[in-house]
């Protein structure tokens, strides 16, 4: 019998890493699907990037994520890019493609394909919160997946203008900035409403973004990218006005889904993705 002791090699390269449960959801997957694949979780200093990448190269890696702070510094160690993940200016996936490594970034795509089981962004009125990195990932994708009009509402105004103009001006979407200051009223006729900002993460998990619940209509689709706990409060108060709702775990997991594809060629069991994260209290 001829043995093949040569595990494909996948990974993370981030800095803090020790709490990134990702190595669980898909070392499951590999498991689950009979695949001897290794996703190996590395904790990358921002002076040992440039290494690290070339380690992977040597090594033969069919790909990895990068988490913070790699996402943008990454790219310049990169042989290409993704469309959406040169729109968006980061990358948190790299994939070997005839032995060159191109960045792509699945945040925004993860949470497309989490939205997507509820509604079709295509010719939609989004109102996103925030503007940070998920945010902008959120953004485009939304815009690439066929949103006709995207509200970006931030508190401070610079970013928040910035990712109104990249989906404005490189994207089919109409993009635009609107300042932040008090309760948010939700303008009648938008049909989804994003939560995309870090308000409600771990330890602060009663924190709401500031919104006039009353603007809200129970045909309005809620999201949140909080993946932990996954039900947030803003989420339980969309709910109980009637709105259906996509959470921040459903996101990650499809991250996980649509790296897995694009390194292994096989669509993943989101179940068996989502049980291993149960496991772990997620
Ligand atoms: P950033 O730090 O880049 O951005 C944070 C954003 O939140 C900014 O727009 C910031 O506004 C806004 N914000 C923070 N606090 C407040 C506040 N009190 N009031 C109003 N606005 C506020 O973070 P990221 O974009 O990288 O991440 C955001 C969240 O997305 C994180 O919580 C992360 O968990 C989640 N995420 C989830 C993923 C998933 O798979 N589920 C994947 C990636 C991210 P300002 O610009 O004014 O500071």
């Amino acid at each position: 019998m001829v043995h093949n002791f040569l595990s494909p090699l996948t990974g993370s390269f981030a800095m803090p890493a020790a709490e990134n449960p990702t190595v669980a959801m898909i070392g499951a997957a590999y498991r689950h699907h009979g695949l001897d694949w290794r996703y190996i979780n590395c904790e990358v200093a921002p002076e040992a990037l440039a290494d690290a990448v070339r380690g992977a190269r040597a090594m033969g890696w069919i790909g990895f994520n990068c988490s913070l702070p790699h996402k943008v510094a990454v790219i310049e160690h990169l042989d290409g890019l993704g469309e959406s993940a040169r729109i968006i200016g980061a990358v948190n996936t790299v994939v070997r493609r005839d032995g060159r490594l191109i960045g792509e970034n699945t945040d925004g795509k993860g949470f497309v394909a989490a939205l997507r089981e509820i509604i079709d962004p295509a010719g939609k009125r989004v109102v996103l919160l925030g503007a940070g990195g998920a945010a902008r990932a959120v953004g485009v994708e939304m815009a690439l997946a066929g949103a006709a009009e995207i509200t970006v509402v931030n508190r401070s105004p610079q970013r928040g203008e910035e990712v109104a103009a990249v989906i404005d001006e490189q994207t089919p979407a109409i993009g635009r900035y609107e300042p932040w200051v008090g309760h948010y009223h939700i303008p009648e006729g938008t049909d989804i409403l994003i939560n995309a900002t870090s308000i409600g993460l771990f330890p602060d998990v009663d924190a709401v973004p500031e919104i006039e619940f009353s603007s809200l209509r129970a045909d309005m689709v809620v999201a949140d990218g909080i993946p932990n706990p996954s039900l947030t409060p803003f989420l339980k108060q969309a709910q109980a006005l009637g709105c259906s709702t996509a959470d921040g775990l459903g996101m990650l997991i499809n991250q996980g889904i649509i790296a897995i594809r694009y390194w292994a060629g096989i669509d993943a069991d989101a179940d068996i993705m989502r049980k291993a994260l149960a496991d772990l209290g997620l």
